[in-house]
């Protein structure tokens, strides 16, 4: 067998063996309370009645309202749907708890996606200001092993830090035309949603900042450290920035404007681009040939 089909083959095995589940969102909003083994859910905080979404295919094996009590221990769900994911392997259940409006029937089959309901406060929650989805995930019952639902949502890590430049330069400062300098630079972020790119930025003597050439950057936090080349066809003064920026759209310049010129700061770096002079040497010819 070809090492590519071995590989999918034994991707296949893996799916089926362990698990391969990808599960929606069932909301849009922030995480302000994680997994533990205190509370064996997230929280997801939004405002009163944004929608709620089914995490993936599956049954409403249970819906509750007007009850804040749950299983009958002293638990305040609120108004909740319970749904049984027979398609996902291992088996699943998803809780949605605190509803403020229930959009589902009991054995109703929904989709990944579908609304199930929307955002309330109903049940235990902190007041009037407490709206949030409690998002529970269970495997071999509805009351079984807890799972901790960020192993398989992936929800968008908000991230108001400004990614940092840790150092920059361009080498060398002055050179004929023609000739090729590079522009080297380390970044790095701190606010959890990664590097997305570098751009780099260049002003000349006729022409105002604008981008020539980026980087594109994987997510990772760094420090990273990349170049860029460049040669300009015209002699003069060129000068050159970057500028950082993450996956939140967050961004940064060599000057660390935005934090403050912390952690390091740079000015643009000023190259001068010489007219070319000849250095060819001209053999002359031997005269006695022309004679
Ligand atoms: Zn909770």
């Amino acid at each position: 067998m070809a090492k590519k089909y071995c590989i999918i083959f034994a991707l296949i095995v893996l799916c089926l063996s362990f698990s391969c589940v990808a599960m929606v969102p069932p909301v849009y909003g922030t995480v302000q309370e994680g997994f533990s083994s205190e509370h064996e859910a997230i929280d997801i905080f939004a405002p009163l009645d944004t929608p709620v979404y089914a995490a993936a295919d599956g049954v409403v094996e249970e819906i509750r309202i007007g009850s804040y009590r749950y299983d009958g221990d002293a638990y305040g769900a609120g108004n909740y749907v319970v749904l049984r994911h027979q398609n996902l392997n291992p088996e699943l259940w998803t809780k949605y708890l605190h509803l403020n409006q229930v959009l589902v029937t009991s054995d109703e089959s929904v989709s990944a996606g579908q609304q199930v309901g929307t955002i309330g406060n109903t049940g235990n929650t902190i007041g009037p200001t407490g709206y949030h989805l409690h998002f529970e995930i269970r495997e071999g019952s509805r009351q079984g092993t807890s799972i901790d639902p960020l192993r398989y949502i992936n929800f968008y890590i908000l991230d108001s830090t400004h990614p940092t430049v840790q150092a920059f330069q361009v080498t060398p400062q002055s050179l004929a035309r023609g000739e090729l300098f590079i522009i080297e630079y380390s970044v790095s972020d701190t606010g959890g949603s990664g590097l997305n790119r570098v751009e780099l930025w260049r002003k000349d003597e006729r022409d105002d900042w604008q981008e020539i050439e980026r980087d594109t950057l994987a997510g990772e936090n760094g420090p990273l450290s990349g170049s860029f080349t460049d040669s300009p066809s015209v002699s003069g003064k060129y000068w050159y920035g970057v500028h950082v920026v993450d996956n939140a759209g967050n961004w940064n310049d060599e000057k660390n404007s935005n934090t403050n010129k912390q952690p390091s700061s740079f000015e643009p770096v000023e190259v001068e681009v010489n007219e070319v002079v000849s250095t060819t040497i001209w053999r002359l010819l031997n005269p006695a040939d022309f004679l």
